[in-house]
């Protein structure tokens, strides 16, 4: 495959942190080692992607972006036994919905199954690649250990003639699964444990998701991933660290075989968040287990999932900038992606009011059946997004946690006999709560002062309060889903003994709110939309969202953990 030519000018024009990927790829330039960059991203379709693989995508395709160059989208599908179709679907979506484009470079490894063949038996006819009749327990034992060095395989010196004829016949069905192997013949002693004459073909009796039951014998992936990178004509072949020692094998292949190329394999560090699990043995087993409700669950770090509580794609890419690469593993704070999140909502969220737990409240001096229209910003933060009316009349609903009859030192919320603004609309001042028998208040007197309307008063005095409301008889029923971290433990790598991963489930990941009272606009929503529920946070409309039905899951707080604990 032809590298595209690098345009140098468009390149340095281009607002771009530099990390050590980047050095690497302008000293190949430079020194014409390269004449422009192909990467790429290769997903084994065994899961939904997560916010980890959101960082290898935006590295891979930004730098393809940034150089001119081009990244494919290649599914590492080597594993019949895992793999599925439903996969190769999210993570097309996936890619395309953070905003990025393979074009017509979509490839899958099992694309390369010939070659892949062809290339063994080049291996063995080189005397590079033997058949052996070790079990996977014996190959354990002869493979030695850290300290000690393997011991040769017995079956290590067939010659050419006998090793072609066996692998033939693995890969003709003639043995069972797991009852001989291809191995490569490079060194027992190495220090390097991957080096120790490693497996390069198993037998696998698998019907797979592409190639249904013309194989039964699979390549691992150690020697499918450097070919397969070799035939596109990679140039950059990022991967994340754990294959630092890997990449003698890499380099070793690649080196034996008549491949077009020999593409670079640079390691960085892979993402790991608080308070969340990235593994996608224990994500699979979250959803089979029922102990989330999907891969899309809004809780879940998947990209589907993360879509669907409402975060935005631009939002990903900006986090994906932020903690940039590096080659040290370390564990980025989750609160760096919400403040991502939040700042690419405040530009663009629609506001609303919606009171989450209401409580009524009369004003005594406002005439019975007057309702009035009044003027609110969709967003201060942008003026084109215009403004709506919003009704206003004698019985109104405020948050309950905004009252208190014995406030606090400083509280500016509403209180006996202090004033407040009512958001859009008049001053107001309460003489009395209402209480039943229960001691619990019902209602909340008070009285306005027409002289406020807008939120002002002609003497100019000042109230330190702002609350939002809704009007009673105008207000429409909404469901909030109410999601916070699924875990309670801030490394999620270290679990106590005796526990598993399963016991830090937050048991307040979910709370479903149904006494929430919003604007009447709020009825006439569509799943995609989002708001600012202001002083609440900011919310998407879900999908489970039905005529007269709206339901909101909330993506996120207004403020951030750390503001909102020094303010309590
Ligand atoms: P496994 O191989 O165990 O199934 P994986 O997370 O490595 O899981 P892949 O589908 O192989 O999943 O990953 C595709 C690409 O995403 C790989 O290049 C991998 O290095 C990268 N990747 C996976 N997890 C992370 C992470 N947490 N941070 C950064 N990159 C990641
Ligand atoms: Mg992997």
């Amino acid at each position: 495959m032809e590298t595209p030519e690098i345009n140098k000018e468009t390149v340095s024009e281009s607002k771009v942190v530099s990390n050590f990927i980047r050095f690497i790829i302008d000293r190949d330039l430079e020194s014409g080692k390269h004449t422009g960059v192909v990467t790429r991203f290769p997903p084994e379709p065994n899961g939904y992607l997560h916010i980890g693989h959101a960082k290898s995508i935006c590295l891979n395709f930004g730098l393809a972006r940034d150089y001119k160059g081009r990244c494919h989208l290649r599914f590492d599908d080597t594993n019949p036994v895992k793999e599925d179709v439903e996969y190769v679907d999210s993570i097309m979506d996936d890619v395309r919905w953070l905003g990025f484009d393979w074009n017509e470079h979509l490839y899958y490894a099992s694309d390369y199954f010939d070659k892949l063949y062809s290339f063994a038996e080049y291996l063995i006819e080189h005397g590079k690649a033997f058949v052996c009749d070790l079990s996977f327990e014996e190959m354990r034992t002869y493979r030695g250990t850290l300290t000690v060095p393997g011991k040769n395989s017995p079956y290590r010196d067939r010659s050419v003639e006998e090793n072609l004829k066996l692998f033939r016949a693995m890969r003709d069905g003639g043995f069972p699964d797991g009852s001989c192997s291809l191995r490569a013949k490079i060194d027992m002693s190495s220090p390097n444990v991957n080096m120790r004459d490693p497996v390069i073909y198993r037998i696998k009796k698998t019907h797979h998701h592409r190639t249904g039951s013309d194989w039964q014998i699979y390549p691992m992936y150690d020697y499918t991933h450097c070919i397969s990178d070799a035939l596109e004509g990679i140039t950059h072949s990022i991967c994340t660290l754990e294959f630092e020692d890997h990449r003698p094998l890499y380099d070793w292949f690649l080196d034996q075989l008549p491949v077009p190329c020999h593409p670079q394999q640079i390691e960085f560090a892979r993402l790991n968040l608080t308070y969340t699990v990235m593994s996608k043995r224990l994500l699979l087993e979250l959803v089979t287990t029922g102990l989330v409700k999907g891969w899309d669950d809004p809780r879940m770090p998947t990209i589907a999932g993360m879509r669907r509580r409402g975060f935005t794609a631009a939002a990903i890419r900006e986090f994906a900038d932020r903690i940039g690469v590096a080659k040290a593993s370390s564990m980025v704070d989750d609160e760096l992606l919400m403040f991502c999140v939040r700042e690419d909502l405040n530009k663009s969220a629609i506001r609303a009011m919606a009171v989450l737990n209401p409580v009524k409240l009369t004003i005594t001096n406002y005439p019975e059946d007057k309702v009035e229209e009044l003027e609110a910003d969709n967003n201060p933060e942008d003026a084109s997004a215009g403004k709506r009316m919003v009704k206003f009349s004698k019985t109104l609903f405020i948050e309950r946690e905004d009252f208190s009859e014995n406030p606090p030192k400083g509280w500016f919320r509403l209180g006996l006999n202090n004033e407040v603004r009512l958001k859009h609309a008049y001053y107001i001042k309460c003489h009395e709560a209402v209480k039943d028998e229960s001691g619990e208040i019902v209602e909340l007197l008070c009285t306005y002062d027409p002289a406020s309307r807008g939120g002002g008063t002609e003497d100019g005095r000042k109230v330190k309060g702002t609350l939002h409301w809704v009007s009673a008889a105008h207000a429409v029923p909404v469901e909030l889903r109410l999601y916070d971290r699924l875990f309670t433990n801030s490394d999620m790598s270290v679990i106590e003994e005796g526990k598993s991963y399963k016991d830090y489930l937050n048991p307040e990941s979910l709370i479903i709110n149904t006494a929430c009272m919003a604007e009447a606009a709020l009825m006439n929503v569509k799943p995609g939309e989002r708001f600012q529920f202001i002083r609440q946070g900011y919310f998407h409309v879900d999908k489970d969202s039905s005529e007269g039905k709206p339901v909101f899951n909330r993506i996120i707080s207004l403020k951030d953990r750390w503001i909102a604990k020094s303010t309590k």
